[in-house]
Formats: structure tokens, C-alpha cells, sequence
């Protein structure tokens, strides 16, 4: 093997393998050097996404709301089943033959395509030059035309809550628990918090999650985020807004939690403590200085919008650079780069990225929030449908939640679409086609949705921002 190529790619998570693989179908000479290993030591490829995230997480999820619901629904559907009995052990254990089988599935796609898989560690040095240091071997210089940086990201460590692997644990952690802790401590309410705080509440951990924001999900639109707080709290989820952890100290049964709000000072035991309080981007060990590669804030690799770093012929692709920390934004990044590189057109539209998060129900949104929209000033109008008139939804015994459609009060262009409700996931996808071909919301109104289905309810939004719904009471 040579060590010379047209692509080299450093991380091989969605952003980077799929960067890899497109390059390659371009007809370039590629490498993909990734470090990543699971806890068996061996070599593994798909990153955070395949291993300890996207992928483990939804299965995970996928187990315990069926548990939940065979312990709490299904009586109402009139199937009696008794107590669920919960074998962990069996969950985990499919949950990782899914992660297996993904990521087999990449090394395969790797061989398909011609792409060289290299196993270790690689760093960026001067004149687009990489130092690959293989695992337990020597390093050895690599030389590219074109270097594509797609290093991820790593969890954020609080000082006062270390992770000891055992009682303080990451989201890596959390996947990984081999009993269900009986109380169950999140710092941070956000995406991870509230996926993986739903995993372990559904098994049976009385949990509680501690956000230092006053508002929850911030991020969401306002009145899609109040009305998941309200659900989450039906379930039993213990929010805590407004509170920020000062200290953790291990105790004999666990830890405790010390927190202050606009209350006072409050402390809380519980057995297992996950902190998930955000990530940041992977660019230890990864650069030379000289190699021209400059950060921006908060240590992000600094791109342009078709993410050219400030050295030539160097790209940065997915949680490494600004923009959401999701699989999907790092793909079509790597897709963009490795087009670019081969001279052919390639570009991401950043408005019209999709943010799902898996908690049940799902909230999904594509767009502006409704307080994105008066932050800016842009006149725009408001379409609301709930899932209680839709009789796909009340079918599924899952009719909480709504629809909102936001499109400019003038031209009609959508602007956002948010949902919280059954499916949600999925659902967005139809909103994020429209919003990619700038529909308007009598698009939508004059598109034939099929009855009874969940997209019935996207529909009636949009006739509704011009208060002619027709399963619902316009206001
Ligand atoms: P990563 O997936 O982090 O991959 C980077 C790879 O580079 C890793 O294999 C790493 O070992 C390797 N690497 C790092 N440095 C080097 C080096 N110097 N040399 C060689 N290799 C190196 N996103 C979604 O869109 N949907 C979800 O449902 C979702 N769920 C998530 C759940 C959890 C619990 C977590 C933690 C994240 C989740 N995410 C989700 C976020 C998603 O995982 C990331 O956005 C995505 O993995 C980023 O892809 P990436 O390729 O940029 O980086
Ligand atoms: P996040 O940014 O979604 O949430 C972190 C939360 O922690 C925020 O609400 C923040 O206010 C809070 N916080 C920060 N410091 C705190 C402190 N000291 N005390 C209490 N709260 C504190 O980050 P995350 O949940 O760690 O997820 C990381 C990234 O992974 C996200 O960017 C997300 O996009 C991605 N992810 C995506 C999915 C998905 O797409 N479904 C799932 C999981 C993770």
C-alpha cells in the first residue's frame, strides 16, 4: 500500500465515513484513519454516532417504551399481559448486535467502494501531511492532496462531578448499565438528559433531571417545550429548572448531588449520576500547530460555509466545526466536502436541517421557532392541529401533542415546522422536503395527505395558519 492519496480523512463517524465513501465513488484515492475502540479493545468503525449514541441510544429507547406500554397501555387496548418481567441483560445484548452488525456494515462499505480503512491514530502535520500511528504500532508519515478533519466530539467534564466509569458517568456510560439504578440522578436537561433519562425512568428509576437554564429545552419552540415539560412531568420526570449543581461528594449507597436554585440550597442522593451537559469538539492530539489549522470559539475548527479550514486543501467536517452537534448535519457535510474536493457542485443548507429528539413523545422541528421569528421581527402567521383530533393518533392510543406550522405572514413561505406527538421523527421529514423546495403553506393545504395517517395532522396545521382547518374549531 502506498502512503500517498488524493483524500485522507481523520475520524471515521458519520461525518467522516461518509465523506470517505463519496469521495471515493468520485473516482479519489482515499484512507480513513479512526480511533475509535469499544470496551473489547477492538477497532470499530461509525464513531460516536454508531457506538455510543444515535444508534445504541434509539435502540435502547425502542426496548423500554415497549416495556412501558406492555406494563401501562396495553390493558386499554384489552390485552392483559401481566407484569412485564425485564431482562436487561437481553436488551443490552441486542442493542449491541445492532451496533455490531452497523458497523460491519460500514468496513464492508469501506471495502465496496475502495476505500482503505486504517485503524489508529492520525494528526495533522505542515503541507498536508498525516502522522497515522496504527494500534500498538509505529507511526508512519502520510501525504494527501486533499485532508478532511472529522475528528467529533467528546462529552464536557464538569469539575465537582468527575466520571469515575461507575457512579459519575458520560452518556457512553449511561448505554451501558447492567442493573437499573434504582434512583437515577441527569445533570443537564437537554437532548442526551432527557433520551437517556426516558431509557432508565421507563425501566423503573425514579429519575431526576437537574437543568441550570430556567427554560426548558431552550432550543425548542416555546410552546412545544411547554407542552413536552407537561407530559414528561405526567410520566414522572422530576425537572428541575433553574438549578445549578455546585458539588457531588460519593456517599455509601451513591452520590450526593448538591444544587442551589432561586430557592436556596437543595441536596439529592441518588445511586447513579449521568452528566450530560453538552460536547465539545475532539481537536486534542489532532493538530500540529504549524499545520495552519486555526480554532474558533469554543474550540470549534474554524470553516467557511463549505468547510475550508484556514490551511489549503484542509476540510473540517460535523461536530468538529459550528453548527448542531447531529449525524445527519456531519453526512451531508462530508457529502458537500468530498464533492467540492472532486470539483463537482456540492453544498448544505444549514436552515433546513432537521433536530429530532426520541424521548415519547417525539418532538421534532425543522426552521424558526415561533421566538426566533419575533426576535427578528418577520411578520409571519400560526397553524396548530393537536393529535387528539387525529384518528390515526387516537388509534395508536398516542394522541397527545400537536403540530405548529409558522409561515411568513406575507408571501406565505413556511418558515418552521414543530411537532410533539407520536412518530414525530418521521413526520418532519415531509416538512423538511417542503421547506427544502420553499413551499408555502398552501402547499401543504393543497397536498393529499392519506387518511387516517399521522401526516393528516401536518395538513390541518397548515390550513389552520389560515384558519381553515376542517377537523378543528378555528379561532
Ligand atoms: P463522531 O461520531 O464523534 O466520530 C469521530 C470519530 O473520529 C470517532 O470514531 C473518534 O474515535 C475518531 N477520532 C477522533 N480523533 C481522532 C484522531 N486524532 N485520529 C483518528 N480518529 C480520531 N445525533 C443525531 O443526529 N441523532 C441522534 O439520535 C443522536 N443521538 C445521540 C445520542 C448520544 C448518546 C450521543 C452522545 C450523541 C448523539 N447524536 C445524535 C450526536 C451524534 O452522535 C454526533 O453528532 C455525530 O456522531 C457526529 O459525527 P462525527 O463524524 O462528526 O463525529
Ligand atoms: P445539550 O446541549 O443538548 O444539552 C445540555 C444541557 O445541559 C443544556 O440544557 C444546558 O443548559 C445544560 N447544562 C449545561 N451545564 C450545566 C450544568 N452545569 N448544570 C446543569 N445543567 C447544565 O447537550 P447534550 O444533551 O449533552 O447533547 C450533546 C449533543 O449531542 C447535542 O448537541 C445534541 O445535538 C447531540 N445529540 C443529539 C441527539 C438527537 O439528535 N436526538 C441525541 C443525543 C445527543
Amino acid at each position: 500500500m502506498g502512503s500517498k492519496y488524493d483524500v485522507v480523512v481523520i475520524g471515521g463517524g458519520p461525518a467522516g465515513y461518509v465523506a470517505a465513501i463519496r469521495a471515493a465513488q468520485n473516482g479519489l484515492r482515499v484512507a480513513c484513519i479512526d480511533a475509535w475502540k469499544n470496551p473489547d479493545g477492538k477497532p470499530a468503525l461509525g464513531g460516536t454516532c454508531l457506538n455510543a449514541g444515535c444508534i445504541p441510544s434509539k435502540a435502547l429507547l425502542e426496548s423500554s417504551e415497549l416495556f412501558h406500554r406492555a406494563g401501562h397501555e396495553f390493558a386499554s387496548h384489552g390485552i392483559q399481559v401481566g407484569k412485564p418481567v425485564l431482562d436487561l441483560a437481553v436488551m443490552q445484548s441486542r442493542k449491541a448486535a445492532i451496533v455490531r452488525q452497523f458497523s460491519g456494515g460500514i468496513r464492508e462499505l469501506f471495502k465496496a467502494n475502495g476505500v482503505t480503512s486504517l485503524a489508529g491514530h492520525g494528526y495533522l502535520l505542515p503541507a498536508n501531511k498525516i502522522r497515522y500511528t496504527p494500534d500498538g504500532g509505529e507511526p508512519e508519515l502520510l501525504e494527501a492532496e486533499h485532508v478532511v478533519l472529522a475528528a467529533g466530539s467528546v462529552p464536557v467534564e464538569l469539575p465537582f462531578a468527575r466520571f469515575d466509569g461507575e457512579r459519575i458517568v458520560d452518556s457512553r456510560g449511561a448505554l451501558e448499565f447492567s442493573a437499573v439504578p434504582a434512583r437515577l440522578g441527569v445533570i443537564g436537561g437537554g437532548v442526551i438528559g432527557l433520551e437517556l433519562g426516558s431509557v432508565w425512568q421507563r425501566l423503573g428509576a425514579q429519575t431526576t433531571v437537574i437543568e441550570a437554564l430556567d427554560r426548558f429545552l431552550f432550543m425548542a419552540d416555546g410552546q412545544i417545550a411547554r407542552d413536552a415539560q407537561r407530559q414528561f412531568k405526567k410520566q414522572g420526570l422530576d425537572i428541575r429548572l433553574g438549578a445549578r449543581v455546585t458539588e457531588t461528594r460519593s456517599t455509601a449507597a451513591g452520590v450526593a448531588v448538591s444544587y442551589e436554585d432561586e430557592r436556596g440550597r437543595h441536596s439529592l442522593e441518588v445511586d447513579r449520576l449521568i452528566v450530560a451537559v453538552g460536547r465539545r469538539p475532539a481537536t486534542e492530539g489532532l493538530l500540529d500547530p504549524l499545520a495552519g489549522v486555526q480554532l474558533a470559539e469554543r474550540g470549534f475548527v474554524a470553516v467557511d460555509a463549505e468547510c475550508r479550514t484556514t490551511a489549503a486543501n484542509v476540510w473540517a467536517v460535523g461536530d468538529l466545526v459550528r453548527g448542531p452537534m447531529l449525524a445527519h448535519k456531519g453526512s451531508e457535510e462530508g457529502v458537500m466536502v468530498a464533492d467540492l474536493i472532486a470539483g463537482r457542485y456540492g453544498h448544505v443548507n444549514y436552515a433546513a436541517i432537521p433536530s429530532v429528539i426520541y424521548t415519547a413523545p417525539e418532538i421534532a422541528w425543522v426552521g424558526q421557532t415561533e421566538e426566533q421569528l419575533k426576535e427578528a421581527s418577520q411578520s409571519y402567521k400560526v397553524g396548530t392541529f393537536n393529535f387528539a383530533a387525529s384518528g390515526r393518533a387516537r388509534a395508536m392510543e398516542q394522541a397527545a401533542g400537536l403540530v405548529k406550522v409558522l409561515a411568513d405572514a406575507a408571501t406565505d413561505r413556511l418558515l418552521g415546522v414543530h411537532i410533539i406527538g407520536p412518530m414525530a421523527g418521521e413526520l418532519i421529514g415531509e416538512a423538511v422536503v417542503a421547506m427544502e423546495f420553499e413551499a408555502s403553506a398552501e402547499d401543504l393545504q393543497r397536498t393529499i395527505h392519506a387518511h387516517p395517517t399521522l401526516s393528516e395532522a401536518i395538513h390541518e396545521a397548515a390550513l389552520s395558519a389560515d384558519r381553515r382547518a376542517l377537523h378543528a374549531i378555528n379561532h
